[in-house]
């Protein structure tokens, strides 16, 4: 760098080297114009000091000139945000920041009294502000910009530095001044509360520079650039050309009602249905767009005259779907951020009702009725519940966003019914099935359901002898009879496969299933079967495999039926269950490993005079 020497601190009041150099410079919020048009040479006839005003037809700069060769150039209305400028024969560096926004009118020009004419093409630059989203890249973010993958190669090649462009952050801010030929100047990433990264076109190539970020609230826009600008003596004091700055998104949030479609929305939104189509077909996932459900949110990001440029599809608590223009069309991402799970515990004495105890115990619905449906397979709610039978229950609470959003999945569990007390603890295998079993190992399900099918009420039990209310004579009833609205869906009992499905006599319509070599289960009189079923077929508990009906001898819709245990009839009502397979033995080893904390923790909050123990020995010390 040519130092530069000054009569205000020169005995010898050596002039200026410099000739004519006009300078120019604004920078508003989006649009940064340099222009170098001039009306003729001046010449430098005052100082002030450090800072001496610069003769021209407009002359607002001030140069402050340093010892060591830099300058700094401070303008009389808004070029205090010019951070300092370097005078670098022909050229002038400068570093300015973005604050500056104010219309700054015609810094003078820098004057020599010995013009050199130098040659400097006119320079306007365009800005582009870019804020990082998830799934964006470099190379995603310049191509959708129109920016080569080439000039993409020249910044990335600038320094060391840079490598941090490769690794971009949701929220980073990014800055690309390119000129009128599209090529780009200069490149400012910006880390919230990390350093700021310059990258400057110098020639062909790019250079680097770092900064750590301003503490000062009113610099955090700051986006230095280093920009070399050579100017010609024919300056006019018409320096800066003021663009208007892109205009921000507009955002606009619909929550998707009943019967709405993406199509309705765009309808009545009036956004470009072209876009529809090319948001809807852009991948897999947007394809999900076209079937929005109830209370669902998208969230479009809007250009001034109402195109699509961003559409954020929130699908559950935890995906979320961005759909992104690029170019003429969209990419998408699917973003998946997991709850957070805490484990919450809580434990309580029934004097009426489960239900009323578990909310008085500050348990939510749905984990009571996880309690009903994990020891449903050993306690009938509705009839065996006493006063004084207890609970405890470890559950997990899932938190998004540091918030509680809802509870999760009943994790541990004992209930202690008229003096019998069931624990259960929950497995989940490595493929992410899970399922409650005994702290043995055992599994907490039956191999059957007790009943198939939701009843009103139970129209005939099983009998030895009863009188048939069809035939009027006396006959056993080897089964139960479930009555309820025809229609309603049959369940098989357990897993097994269809042995028999078609019309038996008296039976009407009946299915029979077998279930290994010892039981088969039989259902009668239903409505219909359920579509596709085939003898043969497998079928698992629970799966619906009919409807009630009245076919065959029959008085009313309900169901029949029956049980048997290597072919006697058994009542279905009172027959002892066998359990579902207890945990395989491949995994029984992880299970006694992982439940085990649970299984103690458990342990802890439902025993009362364990708790009172460790309250005692407390107390004693
Ligand atoms: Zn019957």
């Amino acid at each position: 760098m040519t130092l530069l020497s000054y009569p205000g601190n020169d005995p010898h009041g050596r002039r200026w080297q410099l000739l004519a150099i006009g300078l120019a410079l604004l920078v508003i919020t989006a649009t940064l114009v340099l222009s170098s048009r001039g009306t003729g040479a001046s010449t430098v006839d005052g100082y002030r000091g450090f800072a001496p005003s610069l003769a021209a037809p407009e002359a607002v700069v001030q140069v402050n000139a340093r010892q060591d060769g830099s300058a700094s150039a401070a303008g009389m209305e808004a070029i205090p945000s010019l951070q300092s400028i370097w005078l670098d024969a022909p050229k002038i560096r400068l570093r300015y920041s973005r604050s500056l926004s104010s219309a700054v009118r015609a810094p003078a020009a820098i004057a020599n009294r010995e013009p050199v004419q130098t040659q400097a093409p006119r320079l306007v630059l365009r800005e582009h502000a870019i804020t990082v989203r998830p799934g964006d890249s470099l190379s995603t973010l310049f191509k959708a910009r129109g920016l080569t993958q080439k000039s993409l190669a020249a910044v990335m090649a600038a320094g060391k530095s840079t490598a941090v462009l490769s690794r971009l952050r949701p929220g980073d801010r990014i800055t690309v001044y390119t000129d009128e030929a599209g090529r780009i100047q200069g490149l400012v990433h910006a880390r919230p509360r990390g350093k700021t990264l310059n990258v400057a076109r110098d020639g062909e190539a790019f250079r680097t520079g770092v900064n750590a970020r301003p503490a000062n609230a009113d610099l955090a826009d700051l986006a230095d650039l280093a920009l070399t600008v050579t100017a010609t003596a024919d300056n006019s004091n018409d320096w800066f050309e003021r663009h208007e700055p892109t205009p921000p998104l507009r955002r606009h949030s619909v929550s998707v009602g009943n019967g709405d479609s993406l199509y309705s929305i765009f309808k009545s939104n009036g956004f470009p249905l072209a876009e529809l189509a090319a948001i809807v077909k852009a991948s897999k996932d947007t394809r999900r767009l076209t079937r929005l459900v109830p209370g669902q949110r998208l969230d479009f990001h809007l250009t001034a005259d109402n195109r699509v440029s961003k559409l954020v599809h929130y699908l559950d608590d935890t995906r979320t779907l961005h759909v992104d223009r690029n170019g003429s069309g969209y990419d998408s991402k699917l973003v998946h951020v997991p709850l957070d799970s805490h484990m919450a515990t809580a434990a309580g004495t029934i004097d009426a009702s489960l239900f009323v105890a578990g909310q008085r115990a500050g348990l939510s619905n749905k984990i009571i009725m996880q309690l009903v449906e994990i020891f449903g397979w050993d306690v009938d709610f509705a009839l065996d519940i006493r006063a004084g039978d207890r609970f405890a229950v470890v559950y997990e609470e899932l938190y998004k966003n540091g918030e509680k959003l809802k509870d999760g999945n009943i994790l541990a569990a004992v209930f202690t019914n008229q003096g019998k007390t069931t624990r259960i603890v929950r497995y989940q295998y490595s493929d992410g099935r899970s399922a409650y079993f005994t702290p043995e190992g055992v599994s907490i399900r039956k191999a059957f359901l007790r009943t198939p099918v939701e009843y009103t009420r139970i129209s005939s039990r099983f009998s030895r002898s009863r009188k048939h209310p069809r035939l009027n004579r006396f006959r056993a009833h080897r089964g139960v009879d479930y009555a309820g609205p025809r229609g309603t869906p049959v369940k098989a009992a357990g897993d097994g496969k269809v042995d028999y499905i078609g019309y038996k006599g008296g039976y009407g319509k009946t299915i029979v299933l077998r279930h290994g070599a010892t039981y088969t289960t039989l259902y009668a009189h239903m409505l219909r079967y359920a579509r596709g079923l085939r003898r043969g077929q497998r079928v698992s508990q629970g799966q619906i495999i009919g409807y009630i009906g009245s076919t065959g001898l029959s008085t009313g819709p309900h169901l029949h039926y029956e049980f048997r245990v290597r072919g006697v009839h058994r009542n279905p009502l009172s027959v002892k269950l066998p359990r579902a397979a207890p945990i395989e033995k491949e995994y029984k080893q992880d299970f006694l490993v992982k439940t085990r904390s649970l299984i103690a923790r458990l342990n802890i909050i439902s025993n009362p005079t364990l708790a009172s123990d460790e309250r005692r020995l407390t107390d004693s010390h």
